[in-house]
């Protein structure tokens, strides 16, 4: 980009006023502070797209940006210029706009839903020779990408292809407006239709107002009508004129005839474009490609789901590999109906040998058999499928810990076998769901059905919220300051002390808000958080006069569920239940849920305590003390793999401190496992096993921070073997006996850098 704008220029052709003037000259346009080249004169404009380009300006000026566009109030030291209007996106769209107008050469617009990017630059293929073209960098077809593409144009260019998408009514004026192209290709939208149009006439409608002064607008004859009604200016390109002999898949061969159509248009001849047509590039824009594990051909295309994209994704896959089979994997977790339904169409009519579709961020198990295979991988930035493929890429260089969605599926239908009819099921996801990681089990036990979620404390309700948890959440532990958050995400505090319930009344009547769902935590016998029996009397009159607050439910919580002396957990029973009482008599409010039972509870006491509800954890990942005799499964899978194995000879030692000495000539393995991934040092020398291809291999010396040693003198293994940390040989039960500790702690402590695969 070479714009050569002075400041006063500027100013004029976005409209803005300005803190002070300025001498200074602009040529280049920034919007993303991770693109700031400090060598060059820049101004910053703080766009909204997925973020608040307001919240980076401070970042700019470090980066050496002085002249700002703004349309918010921003706070920067005095010698920054800055420029406010109204609305950003559109000052921008205005100097694209003034910068297109420098030149007289033809714009050719591409627009419609699919085909754009394979279009334009087959186009720039065919045409290199007789033009010397700018185009769209990638696919920037947006409101900010058609505008940064026209600013990258020169006098040196002669003719531009520039791709424009759409997806709300009314967005193509201003890109007309800005684009003013002399040529269009029109490529249809397909039986997809944007969301935000109702109807796929108004769709086409809305892409074709980009075309309302062009001299010729090319589309195939099956877009004649829509043209026609739309009055536009119309070359048909008629598909069977092309004799487009060996192209199997239709829609990359009209992508192909249009390209070759308009390139003969613009004169380049026929016998030279037959001769092109064949050296068409592959496209792989975004697309990552690599050899993966068991000779997979892994296309990494997970980036964004749109149908443009996806075509060029599958034709890429489809042309370009030898590999027999051709697998897609998409995932569609957050995409709707409409979307789905041309999704689907599309890679159907590519007939995959398999296709996978992915809602849940699970893998499905099949998926991981597959081998000699291209893979394609599809799916939005908000999908979890980059950490997938990671998993299809590094299998030989990773550490990673597996989840069973299958077993924990089973494990929570299991428990709840062992409640009367009705019982409600909260499921406690706090730390993470137990380290699990922050969604994927959330997201799960959503779609499973179950009723309430709960965690430790604020933030980690905010976290569910922000990422699509619709369940009601109770908060174990409110801090007092969060009351704002808590409000704000509608999460459902537990109050355990008349101060906090006062300070919440408090808080809500300051908006007026009355009925607002809260819990009431009391003391049976955990000595940990609660109202104690004799605080209750006190308590129900305070309720009784704060119509801000509607309990929810009234909660204790066992101590001591896992003992085979079931005595403890009886007395607290039989507290809970006079407790109980005094609120029902207290409240006279039937609609509140008692409950007291977690997963031991539930497992040895389900029968008679369930009361309305009951709060499970670590029996949903199948390891209770009985969870063998109840038939819960273990759900998790700790792995790693060998990086190098070494030949010791007597006498000398390995690792840190050398407290490991070969009695004997023997084989080590080093693990790409330490204790920063929760691999404790306490397992150093023989106090930690793992197992290699079946035999169970004892920690040689000192667990180091990032890897360790092992005697693999018995197996047979080399570099890149798989290793069981904890899974069919190693169950978690012996992988905390031998860290004196539970399996609570040990699922907790797996480092967030270890990834996390979800299997089902
Ligand atoms: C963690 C927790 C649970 C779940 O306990 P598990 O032993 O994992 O079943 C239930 N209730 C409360 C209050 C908790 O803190």
């Amino acid at each position: 980009m070479k714009l050569n704008l002075s400041h006063s220029k500027l100013i004029e052709v976005i409209g803005g006023s300005s803190n002070q003037d300025s001498s200074q000259i602009v040529d280049v346009i920034y919007y993303d502070t991770r693109l700031i080249n400090t060598s060059r004169n820049g101004v910053f404009f703080a766009l909204s797209d997925r973020r608040n380009g307001h919240d980076f300006v401070e970042t700019a000026y470090d980066k050496g940006i002085r002249t700002f566009v703004v349309s918010e109030a921003v706070q920067l030291p005095s010698d920054a210029i800055v420029i406010t209007v109204e609305n950003t996106l559109r000052a921008l769209q205005q100097v694209a706009k003034y910068h297109r107008n420098q030149f007289s050469y033809p714009v050719l617009a591409i627009t419609g839903s699919l085909g754009k990017t394979t279009i334009k630059e087959w186009l720039y293929f065919l045409l290199s020779e007789e033009f010397n073209i700018v185009r769209s960098p990638k696919s920037y077809n947006s409101q900010i990408g058609v505008a940064i593409s026209l600013l990258e144009m020169t006098d040196e260019h002669d003719f531009a292809i520039i791709e424009v998408d759409i997806s709300h009514p009314n967005e193509m004026e201003f890109i007309e407006d800005m684009v003013s192209p002399a040529l269009g290709i029109y490529t249809g939208v397909g039986h997809y239709y944007a969301d935000n149009f109702e109807s796929q006439k108004m769709h086409a409608a809305e892409h074709l107002k980009l075309f309302k002064y062009t001299n010729i607008t090319f589309t195939l004859t099956e877009h004649k009508s829509a043209l026609r009604r739309n009055k536009i200016n119309a070359e048909l390109i008629d598909v069977n004129e092309w004799n487009a002999v060996d192209f199997t898949q239709l829609s990359y061969a009209n992508n192909r005839i249009i390209a070759m159509h308009v390139a003969a248009f613009l004169g380049v001849q026929k016998e030279e474009l037959k001769k092109k047509a064949d050296q068409l590039p592959v496209l792989s824009n975004r697309m990552e490609v690599f050899e993966g594990q068991d000779n997979n051909l892994i296309i990494n295309d997970s980036y964004n789901i749109d149908i443009d994209a996806l075509e060029q994704a599958l034709s890429y896959q489809f042309s370009s590999d030898e590999r027999k089979d051709k697998i897609v994997v998409l995932d569609l977790s957050y995409v709707d109906e409409n979307r789905r339904k041309a999704i689907l169409e599309v890679v159907n009519s590519y007939q995959p040998t398999q296709l996978f579709i992915i809602e849940d961020n699970s893998i499905p198990k099949e998926l991981l058999k597959v081998k000699d295979a291209s893979i394609l991988f599809k799916g939005s930035y908000r999908s979890n499928l980059k950490e997938t493929v990671q998993l299809f890429k590094n299998r030989k260089h990773e550490t990673w810990v597996e989840f069973d969605l299958k077993s924990i599926e089973h494990n929570v239908s299991t428990l709840q076998k062992k409640l009367p009819e009705n019982t409600k099921t909260l499921v406690m996801v706090k730390a993470s769901s137990y380290g699990t990681g922050d969604m994927n089990i959330p997201h799960f036990l959503q779609q499973l059905g179950i009723d309430y979620l709960g965690v430790a404390y604020t933030d980690e309700g905010t976290t569910l919220r922000e990422n699509g948890i619709k369940l009601p959440i109770l908060i174990m532990n409110t801090e007092m300051d969060a009351f704002e958050d808590v409000i704000r995400f509608n999460l459902e505090p537990s109050l355990f002390s008349i101060r906090q319930l006062e300070a919440f009344c408090k808080r809500l009547s300051e908006d007026n808000i009355t009925d607002y769902p809260i819990h009431i935590t009391v003391e049976t016998g955990m000595n940990r958080l609660g109202f104690y029996p004799e605080d209750l009397q006190e308590l129900i009159e305070k309720l009784k006069q704060s119509p801000e607050v509607k309990v929810k439910s009234v909660y204790s919580h066992l101590a001591d569920a896992d003992n085979t002396d079931p005595g403890y957990t009886l007395q607290q029973i039989e507290r809970f239940k006079a407790m109980k009482n005094e609120f029902e008599q207290g409240l006279n409010d039937d609609s509140i849920l008692f409950h007291i039972l977690n997963s031991e509870g539930t497992s040895k006491f389900g029968n008679i305590a369930a009361f309305d509800m009951v709060r499970l954890g670590i029996g949903v990942f199948g390891y209770t003390s009985t969870s063998e005799d109840d038939g819960l499964l273990p759900s998790i899978q700790w792995k790693t793999t060998i990086s190098q194995i070494k030949s010791l000879n007597a006498g000398e030692t390995v690792g840190y401190g050398r407290t490991f000495k070969a009695e004997k000539a023997m084989e080590i393995a080093t693990l790409r496992i330490g204790y920063a991934d929760g691999f404790r040092r306490s397992l150093s020398n023989g106090v930690g096993a793992v197992f290699i291809n079946g035999v169970s291999c004892p920690v040689v010396g000192n667990v180091c921070m990032d890897m360790t040693m092992v005697d693999v003198s018995n197996t047979n293994c080399q570099a890149g073997d798989e290793v069981e940390i904890i899974g069919e040989n190693i169950t978690i039960k012996t992988f905390s006996k031998r860290l004196n500790t539970i399996p609570y702690e040990v699922m907790t402590s797996i480092n967030k850098r270890v990834a996390r695969v979800y299997l089902k």
